[in-house]
């Protein structure tokens, strides 16, 4: 079940009610939930379920129900198993043959998606992108040709790397909505051009603190073939005539055969 981000207020009514009802609550931190559940004066018992110890707390949260005990599954902030632990304990309770009721809430990503204004029909959720910039670097070569907003998240430590890893990567068009300490006494959300993002956050350490989402536009519009594509087709150039070579590079990309014939017979200087 989700908890709230930062304000406390966020908790709901169900999520409240529910935590108060039931025998045991697994939490990723219990030190963390324990001040939520004083604030809400619940006295419930908790049961570490963290990443490192996730198989382990899923066998316990199992005999608890085998014994007929109520269970909640809560993460430090938001919703569990988004970026967070809790996935893989739902799925061994599943398969244990128990039901598993969401009791939905707060979600960074959501939050986030709510205030941007991305007019898209649709977004991919990405979470964390690798720490290492190399890695980082590649993954976001990976999600280059998405047409629809990127979400991520980013702790302080690298909100710097990342932005300007994103500036490098992708196009300096698109926009990027950086939404900080979301819920929280210095929430922040701006959405500016990509290419200024770096600057932005220089300008002031302050801007550089706290738990960020980071929205980039999708891919903007283009015309031609994308690099992907057209090293698809040159490598079947190299080996086919151009014909069947557009027909299998318009399948293994989803590319127009018409834009791939024509940008063959270019490359073949025909
Ligand atoms: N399960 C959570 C959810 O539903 O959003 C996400 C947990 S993930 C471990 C923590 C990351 O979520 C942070 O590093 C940050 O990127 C994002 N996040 C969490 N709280 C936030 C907040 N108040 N403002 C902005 N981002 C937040």
């Amino acid at each position: 079940m989700a908890t709230p981000l930062g304000n406390l207020q966020d908790i709901t009514l169900r999520a409240r009610e529910v935590l108060a009802a039931v025998d045991v609550i697994a939490a990723e931190d219990t030190r963390h939930s324990q001040r939520l559940l004083d604030a809400c004066g619940i006295g419930a018992r908790l049961i570490p379920l963290h990443e490192h110890n996730e198989q382990a707390a899923a066998g316990q949260v199992i005999a608890h129900l085998e014994a007929g005990r109520h269970v909640a599954l809560i993460s430090d902030a938001g919703t569990p198993a988004v970026s967070d632990p809790g996935a893989r304990a739902v799925a061994r309770v599943r398969e244990a043959g128990f039901p598993v009721v969401p009791v939905p809430g707060a979600c960074a990503a959501v939050a986030a998606l709510s205030a941007a204004g991305f007019t898209d029909n649709g977004f991919r959720f990405v979470g964390f992108l690798p720490p290492k910039s190399a890695a980082r670097r590649s993954a976001l070569e990976a999600l280059r040709a998405e047409s629809v907003p990127l979400v991520f998240y980013e702790s302080p430590h690298r909100i710097a790397e990342c932005v300007a890893d994103l500036a490098t990567v992708l196009e300096a068009e698109r926009e990027l909505v950086i939404a900080r300490e979301l819920t929280k006494l210095h929430e922040q959300i701006v959405r500016l051009p990509l290419a200024s993002a770096g600057d932005w956050l220089a300008a002031d350490e302050n801007r550089r603190r706290g738990e960020f989402v980071l929205i980039v536009s999708g891919a903007p519009a283009r015309e031609g073939l994308s690099p992907e594509e057209e090293r698809v087709l040159c490598l079947l150039l190299a080996e086919l005539p151009v014909k069947t070579a557009a027909r299998l590079a318009a399948t293994i990309t989803g590319a127009s055969r018409n834009a791939l014939y024509a940008h063959a017979l270019t490359l073949k200087g025909d």
